[in-house]
């Protein structure tokens, strides 16, 4: 999915597009998501992409959404990040290339990687009674 920055600035909120189209950052701890423990999936603020599912979900700590794994193979790329003089690996949307947030090798079992999300980024779908 291939969208202009012009595009993207019409779909998107400004904040939306700041992180997602610029690779911004959310304050910590001030993120709608950080203290959510509903059941759902959380999806692409771009593009509606499945990312995580709240079974992954952890409290890290770290004041930013947390995953240990996404929610299938293909959902979540990574990248070789090498802003603000740290060696990181930035975590984007398979489908529409939007910044997620970073990953890092400090996460709990069976993975041991902390998906370090920007609320900003997802949108929460929760499970309805009605779903499997
Ligand atoms: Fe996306």
């Amino acid at each position: 999915m291939k969208k202009s920055e012009d595009e993207w600035k019409k779909i998107l909120t400004s904040e939306e597009f700041l992180v997602l189209r610029k690779k911004g950052t959310e304050p910590p701890f001030k993120g709608k998501y950080v203290h959510q423990t509903a059941e759902g999936t959380y999806v692409c603020a771009g593009c509606g992409n499945q990312l995580f599912s709240s079974e992954t979900k952890f409290d890290s700590g770290s004041g930013w959404p947390s995953f240990f794994v996404p929610v299938s193979n293909d959902a979540v790329l990574l990248k070789p990040d090498i802003s603000l003089g740290m060696k990181r690996t930035e975590a984007v949307c398979a489908c529409c290339g939007g910044h997620l947030g970073h990953v890092f090798d400090d996460g709990p079992a069976p993975t041991g990687l902390r998906y370090c999300m920007n609320s900003i980024s997802l949108h929460f779908l929760e499970k309805k009674k009605s779903d499997p």
